[in-house]
């Protein structure tokens, strides 16, 4: 802990963020991190899927909670990831709700603003402002607003920064007085472990086509120091099916090593140092709707 030189009335806490996919969590996340000194940390004891993002300010100290999968469980792994979801907003110093507000709200939405009656301090990021148009901005602004009444709410775009500023002001006003609980750049193994096997799954993601991508999981088997040289890292890429693996592999394995190279760039990127990464694909039939393979890759605790 670093609060010898802490202002009066430092601030600092844990803020859940909850919504559906593809509304922009992640987004504004990284967004409202490279506003402050960032170090990003996976929260110890917990699963090793909940990650936090640290926003470390002069006068605060924001620990953000992604909790992904608040939708309706279809697979097994989306049952473990909503009970996830669940305890980190009650947890949660605050939670912040993040809504497309260039589109109507959905039972989806719904559903997301019903979890959130577990933890009463809420703040609402109405996101995508951008794409808004200005016609209908009235009328999903209330129907938005009558999901979570008592929420108070305000337009940002995580894209292009739109009022993430006072995002962050609000964010802090309901904080608690507090210490620092990380110190600044706080970036341990584990952390690295996780984001690598993230970052590996997301490069799947993005150059797989459609189906395929739900059905990868990542497990790091291999992260070792190498020194000078950077560091090595081994990973197996899980797919449900034999059909899948082919897909993932390629012909001549070029999609392979295409996701690796995309994938390296990136952990390259956020640990700053030289990676050799190594990738496997290995077929794990219904992983998603297996408890013992769910814990292998990670996504429950006590493995
Ligand atoms: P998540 O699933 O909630 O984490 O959503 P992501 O952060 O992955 O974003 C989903 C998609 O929405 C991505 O293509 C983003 O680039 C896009 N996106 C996120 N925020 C904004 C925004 O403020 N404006 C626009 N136009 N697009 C956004
Ligand atoms: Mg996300």
């Amino acid at each position: 802990m670093t609060d010898q030189q802490l202002p009066e009335g430092h601030r600092s806490g844990y803020v859940a963020l909850a919504g559906k996919p593809n509304v922009g969590k992640s987004t504004l996340l990284n967004s409202l991190l490279q506003q402050g000194v960032m170090a990003v940390s996976s929260k110890p004891q917990t699963t090793r899927r909940r990650q936090t993002g640290i926003l470390t300010l002069p006068q605060a100290q924001v620990v953000f909670l992604d909790t992904p999968g608040i939708h309706a469980p279809r697979h097994e792994l989306g049952k473990l990831m909503l009970d996830e979801a669940i305890t980190a907003l009650a947890e949660a110093d605050l939670a912040l709700a993040v809504f497309d507000v260039h589109a109507e709200p959905d039972g989806v939405d719904a559903q997301v603003a019903q979890a959130l009656s577990v933890n009463r301090a809420t703040l609402v990021a109405l996101n995508k402002i951008d794409l808004a148009d200005p016609a209908s901005l009235q009328e999903h602004w209330d129907a938005y607003q009558a999901l979570l009444p008592e929420a108070e709410m305000l337009t940002v775009s995580a894209l292009r920064g739109d009022n993430l500023a006072e995002l962050v002001e609000r964010i802090v006003s309901r904080l608690p007085v507090g210490p620092r609980y990380y110190s600044e750049g706080e970036v341990t193994d584990s952390f690295e472990r996780d984001i690598a096997a993230d970052l590996i799954r997301a490069a799947g993601m993005q150059l797989l086509r459609q189906e395929v991508p739900h059905a990868l999981a990542v497990h790091v088997d291999d992260y070792q120091e190498r020194g000078e040289g950077g560091a090595f890292i081994g990973a197996t890429v899980f797919v449900e099916r034999e059909s899948q693996k082919g897909i993932v592999i390629g012909k001549g394995g070029r999609m392979l090593r295409d996701i690796g190279t995309l994938a390296r760039k990136q952990i390259e990127a956020m640990s700053g140092r030289k990676v050799y990464l190594e990738l496997k694909v290995k077929v794990l039939p219904g992983w998603r709707d297996d408890e013992r393979a769910l814990h292998r890759l990670g996504y429950k605790e006590g493995r």
